[in-house]
């Protein structure tokens, strides 16, 4: 029965074995809309890197004190802070039929541990490579704002609230992430290029097939129709 917003059908019966949709692409490539369609579809949850980490500066906790300045500066945290919350994550019983990653794996050092971990539980990843031209990556970054109460993004260009400047479902004054600032935008693209992408033929070299996806241009939903087809190839 139709019950996502793409009016796709919702996979109900889950493969033989747990599926790992990967998120892979650049900041501002989309990974974070496509995982939360995707856990509408799937009814499995989204482990977002980012997010976790957002959450623990909130909280003002060890982990989230050790990471502020980094996130702010948009430069990765270490590779065993965020391994660590990876496997405490997978740890959850709701993780057992699956889970959606977000902005993990960011290094080769990452991609080994998860690609570890995967096996340790009998997983399949799926590797979804959200593919987008650099100047679509700059607008979409430059332009989004957010509300600090309920999180929900805005962009200036692509999905501008009813009233400018502030959140349609809050009435707040919508913000700009401290990490969309220009010269944060900058680093984060850099650490994109330099300890990210080389993944994509660290995971090619060990026979792990990487499903390029053209985002440039579609809408959120037209991306996800894409991504909605290779699930139910699986
Ligand atoms: P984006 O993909 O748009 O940069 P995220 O929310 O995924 O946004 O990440 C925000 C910040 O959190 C990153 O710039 C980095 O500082 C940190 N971060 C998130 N995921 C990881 C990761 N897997 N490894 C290291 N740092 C991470």
């Amino acid at each position: 029965m139709p019950n996502t917003e793409t009016g796709a059908g919702r996979v109900d019966t889950p493969p033989e074995r747990p599926l790992a949709p990967v998120l892979f692409g650049s900041p501002g490539s989309g990974k974070g809309t496509q995982a939360k369609l995707l856990v509408r579809l799937l009814g499995i949850p989204q482990i977002s890197t980012g997010d976790m980490l957002r959450e623990h500066v909130r909280q003002h906790d060890g982990v989230g004190t050790a990471v502020e300045a980094k996130l702010k500066a948009g430069i990765l945290v270490r590779d065993e802070v965020v391994n660590s919350l990876v496997e405490q994550r997978l740890a959850q019983p709701d993780t057992a039929r699956g889970f959606i990653l977000d902005g993990y794996p960011r290094t080769v050092a990452q991609a080994d541990k998860l690609c570890a971990m995967l096996a340790a539980r009998g997983v399949q990843e799926l590797v979804i490579h959200l593919v987008v031209d650099y100047n679509v990556i700059i607008a979409r970054l430059t332009g989004r704002r957010q509300c600090p109460v309920c999180g929900t993004l805005y962009n200036l260009v692509s999905k501008a609230p009813k009233v400018p400047g502030v959140c349609d479902l809050e009435g707040a004054k919508l913000i700009v992430r401290e990490d969309d600032r220009e010269p944060v935008i900058r680093e984060r693209l850099e650490a994109y290029g330099r300890e990210t992408r080389p993944i994509l033929d660290y995971f090619r070299e060990k026979g792990k097939r990487v499903y390029d996806v053209d985002a440039s241009h579609d809408p959120p939903e037209g991306v996800f129709r894409k991504i909605e087809a290779l699930i139910r190839e699986q």
